[in-house]
């Protein structure tokens, strides 16, 4: 069992000078409290006190390589000793810029940012502008960065509070948000397309893009319905509206072109992150032509100081040659796949109601006797009290997973890690 005296240690001090002891909200709800690592190699993380971690969370997504890979860490030590940001251009970023064009289908234009949540914000503000309309649909449970006209309606204390499922409350998810600011989006449940067609006969006027997680995997990990994809697309398409797929999970996790390739329905526009360079800061936003020529033009204005450091453009070019030349996808997915199906039969034989949703690269295991969640008012029914418990147990025999339940294979994860996981799931589901 593992012992976490010396990050507790470091923890009390960092409390007294960084705000909640932590750099992001998400980071604060570790078990048994928020840890300091000292050391990530391959499927593993070591902390200060010296456990070790076969890591399923891989950082919240970007590490699809696994930790301190040689040649991304080699690429980017090569590349940046001729500096480390211009803010100029240079060649590395072009060449980054044309691989992305030749693998995501909708990426004819692009612009580079550092978060997934400034390349979510550009995309709203470049929506906007397209159509000369206010508002933006979005949908319960997706996440789409922390800023405040996408910080509602991503979270809720109960099933009572969400309101009806036509006319959902769009629940704050911080305070301080500007007292409007929730005017400025309409919310519905995910994959339901009859209340989406519904919603847009009576509200496209006021309606500029629909940004959606193409996967759902802020909650739980839900695929789309059959037709929900294509539904939107053609809402789109019917009533003039941009369509953004937030790609900043599925992409380059569910194949180099990105859920939109996987799934055959391109949009307008989307967003892309995480694990495009494992680890070090970039996004994009990434579009048709004629969507994104306002960027282009400077009449739509997109900005920052540190965009396309060298590090960074370094670790995505090496991250996506990695990826494409050692079939890392064929990897994830029958890596993932497998664990999904032990889990389920782990769950069978400790008699516990649990359900594994989700694609194979990433996938939720959550405790319900549902068959199937379907959007975010469904997995409120997961028994979060049990989730947690399960992730605990996980955690104090070394295998590190994010703390809602979903679960991120990397090209690092062996078969023999995806057999231990299994064999501590199964030890650890008989103690609940
Ligand atoms: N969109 C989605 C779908 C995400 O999951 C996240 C981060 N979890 C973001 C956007 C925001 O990205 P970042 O944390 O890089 O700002």
């Amino acid at each position: 069992m593992q012992r976490y005296e010396k990050s507790r240690e470091l923890y009390e001090r960092a409390c007294q000078v960084m705000a909640g002891g932590v750099s992001s909200e998400f980071r604060r709800f570790s078990h048994p409290h928020p840890l300091f690592y000292e050391q990530g190699q391959g499927a593993f993380l070591t902390d200060v006190d010296g456990n070790e971690y076969l890591d399923f969370t891989l950082s919240q997504g970007p590490l699809i390589l696994g930790h301190s890979h040689p040649h991304v860490l080699a690429e980017v030590a090569r590349l940046s000793v001729d500096g480390q940001l211009f803010a100029g251009q240079h060649r590395h970023e072009l060449e980054l810029a044309e691989k992305l064009a030749r693998l995501i289908p909708c990426a004819e234009l692009m612009r580079f940012s550092l978060s997934g949540s400034e390349a979510d914000h550009t995309a709203l503000r470049l929506a906007r502008h397209l159509t000369g309309r206010n508002k933006f649909l979005r949908f319960e449970g997706q996440y789409h960065g922390w800023l405040d006209n996408v910080a509602v309606g991503i979270s809720t204390p109960s099933l009572e509070a969400l309101g009806s499922r036509e006319h959902p409350n769009k629940l704050p998810w911080t305070k301080g948000l500007p007292a409007d600011i929730a005017e400025q989006c309409v919310l519905l449940p995910w994959n339901d397309l009859a209340l989406v067609e519904q919603t847009l006969a009576e509200q496209h006027h006021d309606i500029a893009a629909i940004i959606t997680e193409p996967v759902m995997c802020n909650s739980g990990c839900i695929p789309p319905e059959p037709g929900f994809l294509e539904g939107l697309r053609k809402l789109c398409d019917q009533y003039g509206i941009v369509l953004i797929f937030d790609e900043v999970i599925t992409g380059f996790r569910v194949g180099l072109g990105g859920a939109q390739e996987r799934f055959g329905v391109v949009p307008d526009v989307a967003v892309f992150g995480k694990a495009m360079a494992s680890g070090y800061p970039i996004s994009v936003i990434a579009g048709k032509r004629k969507f994104m020529q306002p960027i282009a033009d400077g009449v739509v204005i997109h900005a920052g100081t540190m965009n396309t450091g060298n590090p960074s453009v370094a670790a995505a070019l090496a991250t996506l040659h990695v990826l494409e030349t050692d079939q890392v996808h064929e990897r994830l997915y029958r890596h993932g796949l497998r664990l999904m199906e032990g889990l389920r039969e782990a769950g069978r034989q400790a008699g516990q109601p649990i359900l594994v949703q989700g694609l194979g690269p990433m996938f939720h295991v959550g405790f319900t006797s549902l068959p199937k969640v379907r959007d975010m008012r469904d997995s409120l029914a997961y028994d979060k009290a049990k989730g947690s418990k399960f992730v605990a147990g996980m955690h104090d025999r070394g295998i590190r997973l994010i703390g809602r339940g979903l679960w991120y294979i990397s090209a690092a994860h062996t078969g023999a890690d995806i057999d231990r996981a299994l064999a501590t799931a199964t030890e650890v589901l008989q103690t609940l």
